[in-house]
Formats: C-alpha cells, sequence, structure tokens
C-alpha cells in the first residue's frame, strides 16, 4: 500500500485558534513529554495530555480497571502453561475454563463451541478459509457470499479463497450503508457454502440486518458468519449467535486487552482447522494459550452485556450531542444510517479528511478516516465509496466513535474544536 497522504507531506500547519499549547503537540515534536517528575515525587501531567479527547473507541479502548484487576495475577504469580500437569498449570487450565464457561454464558452457546484466538482477524481468516477448506474444497458448494462493506480481514480472506478456486460474490449496499435481503436472494443459490455479513460496520456504524440474512442463508442451506467485532457494546451478542453459525470477537473493542479474539462456531458445523500445532482449543488451534488475554476476554464481554443497555444510551447521548454541536459549521451530513449508539461517519464539504484529522489531532481531538488498520493507505474509504459518495467526499469524512470513559463534557468540548478545525481547513484547501 502507498503511504497514506498527510503528515508531513502537508507541510506547515498554522496554529490553530485555541492555542498551540492546549492540543496534542504535532508529530515532530513527540519526543518532547514536557519536564520530568520531581525525584521521588508523583508523575504531574502537561496540560496537552490533560486536555486530549479520545474520539476513536472503534479502533481500540482503553483496557478496564475491572478487566485488568482480574487479568494482573496471571502474568506473575499464576503465570503456569495452561497445558502442562502440574500445579501451576492447572491453576491457568482452571481460569481458562472459566472464561470459556462466562463467554460460554454470555453467548447464550455451549463451551465446547467457544474457541479462543488471537484477535478478530484471525477468527474472521478462520472462519472463510476453515469453510472454503472444508466445505468448498471437498464439496460441489463452492460459493462465497460476503458484502463489499466488510473489514480487510474479511475480504482479504474471500480474495485469498477466491484464488483458490471459491467462487466469491460481493453484495452492495445501499445509500446507507446495509446490506439489503433482497440482495442476498438474489446472490445465492443452492452451491452456496457460506454467507458472510458483518453485524456492525465499524466505518458508518451501520447495522446490517444479519437476522434476515442468516434466515435467508438458511433457506438456501448455506452457513451463516458474522464479523461482530463492533457489536460488542451495543447489540445482543446472544441474539447474534442464536442466528449465526459462526461469530468473530475481539476484546479490545469493549474494554478489553488487544490481541485478544473469540471464534464461536455452532456444534455440528465442520470448518477446517487455521493453525496445526497442539492440541490447544482441543486440536483445532494450537499454540499455548495467553492466559491473561482470555480471562481479560472473558471479564470484558461480561461487563459490555451486563451494561450494554446503560452504555447504549449514553454513547447515543454523547453522538447526540456531539452532532447538534457540529451543525453550526455549515457543510456537515452523516454519512449513511441505521446506525449503532457510539460511531458516526461525518462528510465536511471543503475539506480533506487528513487535513482535518491533523487539525483535530493538534487540538487534541483523536478521531479517523475509517479503519485503524487501514489508515497507511491512499486509497479513500472502499465503505463510504461503495454507499456511492464520491471520491472528493469520500476523502472529506472522518469517523467519530464514542467509548463508555467519554463525558458530555468532552462531547460537548471535541465539537467545539471540531467546528473550529473544518473551519481552518476549509480555509486552508482554498488558500
Ligand atoms: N472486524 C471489524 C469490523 C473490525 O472493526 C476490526 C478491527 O478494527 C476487526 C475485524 C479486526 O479485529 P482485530 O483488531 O482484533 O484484529
Amino acid at each position: 500500500k502507498t503511504p497514506r497522504r498527510g503528515g508531513g507531506a502537508l507541510g506547515p500547519h498554522p496554529s490553530p485558534p485555541w492555542g498551540a499549547d492546549a492540543g496534542c503537540p504535532p508529530r515532530a515534536a513527540k519526543k518532547n513529554r514536557g519536564p520530568p517528575p520531581p525525584p521521588g515525587g508523583r508523575v504531574v501531567f502537561t496540560e496537552h495530555i490533560m486536555t486530549r479527547i479520545y474520539l476513536d473507541n472503534a479502533a481500540t479502548t482503553p483496557v478496564d480497571g475491572r478487566v485488568l484487576e482480574q487479568m494482573l495475577p496471571y502474568f506473575s504469580e499464576r503465570f503456569g502453561n495452561a497445558d502442562s500437569v502440574h500445579s501451576f498449570g492447572r491453576e491457568a487450565a482452571a481460569a481458562v475454563d472459566n472464561a470459556r464457561r462466562k463467554l460460554a454464558g454470555v453467548l447464550g452457546v455451549r463451551q465446547s463451541e467457544v474457541f479462543f484466538t488471537s484477535c478478530g482477524t484471525e477468527s474472521n481468516n478462520w472462519a472463510i478459509k476453515g469453510v472454503a477448506d472444508e466445505i468448498c474444497a471437498k464439496s460441489a458448494k463452492k460459493r462465497i457470499i460476503t458484502s463489499v462493506i466488510e473489514h480487510d480481514s474479511v475480504l482479504s480472506s474471500c480474495k485469498t479463497v477466491g484464488m483458490k478456486g471459491a467462487d466469491t460474490v460481493y453484495l452492495p449496499v445501499g445509500a446507507d450503508g446495509t446490506v439489503s435481503p433482497e440482495a442476498l436472494k438474489n446472490a445465492i443459490n443452492g452451491e452456496t457454502a457460506l454467507v458472510s455479513v458483518m453485524a456492525v460496520n465499524n466505518e458508518t456504524g451501520a447495522v446490517q440486518p444479519v437476522r434476515e440474512l442468516a434466515e435467508i442463508a438458511h433457506g438456501c442451506g448455506a452457513l451463516f458468519h458474522t464479523d461482530a467485532v463492533q457489536a460488542a457494546c451495543t447489540q445482543d451478542l446472544k441474539a447474534l449467535a442464536a442466528v449465526a453459525d459462526i461469530m468473530s470477537l475481539s476484546a479490545h473493542k469493549c474494554g478489553g486487552p488487544k490481541g485478544a479474539g473469540v471464534l464461536y462456531v455452532r456444534k455440528g458445523v465442520r470448518i477446517g482447522d487455521l493453525m496445526d500445532g497442539g492440541e490447544q482449543e482441543r486440536g483445532r488451534r494450537g499454540g499455548t494459550v495467553n492466559v491473561p488475554a482470555v480471562i481479560g476476554c472473558a471479564c470484558a464481554f461480561e461487563l459490555a452485556a451486563k451494561e450494554r443497555e446503560s452504555v447504549s444510551a449514553k454513547l447515543s447521548r454523547l453522538c447526540d450531542i456531539f452532532l447538534s454541536r457540529i451543525a453550526s459549521a455549515d457543510g456537515i451530513t452523516v454519512n449513511g444510517g441505521g446506525r449503532a449508539p457510539g460511531i458516526v461517519n461525518i462528510r465536511a464539504e471543503g475539506v480533506t479528511d487528513d487535513s482535518l484529522l491533523h487539525l483535530l489531532d493538534l487540538a487534541g481531538v483523536a478521531c479517523s478516516a475509517g479503519a485503524a488498520c487501514s489508515s497507511g493507505s491512499s486509497e479513500p474509504s472502499h465503505v463510504l465509496l461503495a454507499m456511492g459518495l464520491t471520491e472528493e467526499r469520500a476523502r472529506g469524512s472522518v469517523r467519530v466513535s464514542f467509548g463508555r470513559n467519554n463525558t458530555e463534557e468532552e462531547a460537548e468540548e471535541a465539537a467545539r474544536r471540531f467546528v473550529e478545525a473544518v473551519v481552518l481547513a476549509r480555509g486552508r484547501k482554498n488558500k
């Protein structure tokens, strides 16, 4: 991939109207972290760190303190390998069993249907390549249907299995960013092995009609997989697992650690193994189990499920506050519709995303142009293009994603800085 526009290529940035000291230092000044702490004294954060506002929770979330507390002992005093037969190992294995039990409870499934992986990307790879190896390669069912707005881990996996002989079909989306059941009805046939459509889009927050899509897939004898990575905080995971045959999750989107994912595979569904190795995960995924990550993962999902309604209400409120305040800058449009609480994709006429994001970063507001893993790419968002936006409009859009730790004051303040950044970015573009 070519380097993303922006960074040094943008040239010197004008001072933001809120004063350079209030925001993040520009990238070049990254090493200047303020004066050293007094010897033996408390670490005092400099003002610009205090005033930063993190609105990129769809990229990742901070680990919840309650999750961290559960994880910590398993890095040190309870460090055993969960496969060792001695007491250290048994202690770790018991904790992994307990984590699997918790997750099965959160999803309303059997413990034997829960597999721990290293991330959402791995879960998606396993789901799609596993079906291709087990079904497409061994039967007449060659078709795998997905949508054009999936995360790269799904799209790239589909590309790989397509090159190996699977018949891959990509469903379009409407202007609201959702896949229509009609489009699936037109694409599916008796030779379809799998339909894979995400539960919530990571760039627009658009909630997909998973129940209807799963029904259509099942009606044609196909399996249904959903990438539910962005669904963790706001959607009913039990309801999703009830209609999906295979489902991917990732802990770091809901207060869990990075490097911890889950693949739910319904009993009786046969998919190939992704990783050869030892007998871990019932011989399906070799590799020493990352015990603290697994514990943190289960704890994060348990908390997310318990607090889903209150967190969703809070995220909706924060989004509403932010959107109502930024409306004062003319030419602001929300891309897509039917959003899950917390994620909103905003187009500002007359700006480019790299310029706006840079100005926001200077002002201490962290948001993004789309998926964090694509931020090294120079291409406009494939999701926004698929929704019918022109290249220019797609490049003038940014994603703002709220998390449970954000406050109403932050939503207000971020909106104020956003409006100022838009005005500044427009001024720069017109020069
Ligand atoms: N699927 C979606 C929808 C995502 O948003 C992401 C991450 O941004 C992933 C999959 C990949 O998850 P992970 O970062 O755990 O690999």
